[in-house]
């Protein structure tokens, strides 16, 4: 730290991204991407555009902005495009949270929530999951507080349905919740179609994961025209250009392929579900994932050890050091020969450890 670092940040813990290591070639299932390429009318779109990034891009997004209306059935000013789903998550926190609106999640969950918090002052709560990593719903209403759940829940997997979701929505309508989607198209319920009922509902996805754009970082929040008003007030006093120009050209070219990414996720749905039963038979515990990842422990070998193990094999999966889930490991769900690569080295460490 620089004698010249801001009182504001000594005491920030930032976020650690999922490794990226470049030392052997990895399959890599650590960080919930796509291992399907990003749709041609994309790739072909950015590349366009890269040829004109001597201007500024669009700071309205118009075009991609009606586009995701379009897909989500709102209004274009029912929508904020952003730089990943990450910078609407903080721009809620900005928005949302102050010292009368403290922040509160689940005590596992997305990693980056206490990060936000921190970086803004917020104070917050973390609320137990129950000991099956539900979340108890009962735990969040009448709270008082700007509520972020993620739905399904990362690293767990889980879904709450949509009836809960409203639950919890209805009984705090002085506060706005943030309902983190990032994983919805894996088959969990979105909570869009609710934005009209509830004015203090804000909805955040991610072209990340089903749409197979990380790389560019694009992600956009869905809510009454008010928050989103709010939501842009944010965005223009930090960064008016957030979304750059080859990215808002590769969003638009993924939103002409609908299908293709309908088919992506149903082959991710099908390689989740092969592997569920595949870690079962080999005596896992896993979760009901409704996301593109399992997550899974065994009895028998410590989840820090098979991650270690797993990694002197080329596969990469994420481990969290933290008690309630040191046992368990969280895996990306990859192609159909990945998964067989990865239950083929997991037989074989499940072998060397009997
Ligand atoms: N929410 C959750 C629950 C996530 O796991 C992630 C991905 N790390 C994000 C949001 C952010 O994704 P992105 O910024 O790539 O949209």
């Amino acid at each position: 730290m620089s004698r010249f670092f801001s009182e504001k940040y000594r005491e920030l813990t930032p976020y650690t991204p999922g490794e990226q290591p470049k030392d052997m070639k990895y399959i890599k299932l650590n960080t919930n991407e796509s291992p399907f390429p990003p749709c041609p009318q994309a790739m072909q779109a950015a590349a366009e555009a890269a040829k004109r990034t001597q201007l500024y891009s669009d700071p309205e997004c118009r075009e991609l902005t009606r586009l995701t209306a379009e897909l989500c059935g709102v209004a274009p000013d029912e929508v904020l495009m952003t730089n990943g789903s990450d910078e609407i998550l903080n721009f809620a926190f900005m928005a949302f949270c102050d010292k009368s609106h403290p922040a509160a999640f689940a005590d596992i969950t997305y990693g980056f929530y206490p990060v936000f918090a921190q970086l803004n002052h917020v104070p917050y709560t973390e609320i137990p999951l129950n000991p099956d990593f539900t979340v108890n719903v009962k735990d969040y209403l009448g709270i008082n507080k700007t509520i972020f759940i993620a739905n399904p829940n990362a690293p767990t997997g889980i879904a709450l349905p949509r009836a809960q979701i409203e639950e919890i929505l209805r009984s705090n309508p002085n506060n706005v919740v943030v309902v983190d989607e990032a994983y919805v198209d894996f088959g969990a319920e979105s909570c869009i179609p609710l934005i009209r009922k509830y004015d203090n509902l804000l909805v955040t996805q991610t072209f990340s994961k089903s749409r197979s754009m990380a790389g560019a970082r694009l992600g956009f929040g869905v809510g009454c025209k008010e928050l989103i008003a709010d939501l842009n007030t944010v965005k223009y006093s930090t960064n008016p250009y957030n979304v750059n120009a080859m990215t808002q050209a590769a969003g638009i070219g993924t939103l002409q392929c609908e299908e293709y990414t309908r088919k992506n996720c149903q082959t991710i749905i099908e390689n989740r579900e092969f592997t569920i039963r595949e870690l079962k038979k080999l005596g896992f515990a896993v979760t009901d994932s409704k996301t593109n990842f399992v997550f899974a422990a065994h009895p028998a070998i410590d989840g820090g050890t098979l991650y270690a193990k797993l990694r002197e094999r080329g596969i990469l999966v994420r481990h969290f050091n933290k008690p309630a889930i040191q046992a368990y490991n969280r895996i990306t769900v990859g192609t159909r020969e990945e998964m067989d690569a990865l239950l083929g080295a997991i037989r074989a460490i499940m072998e060397e450890t009997k």
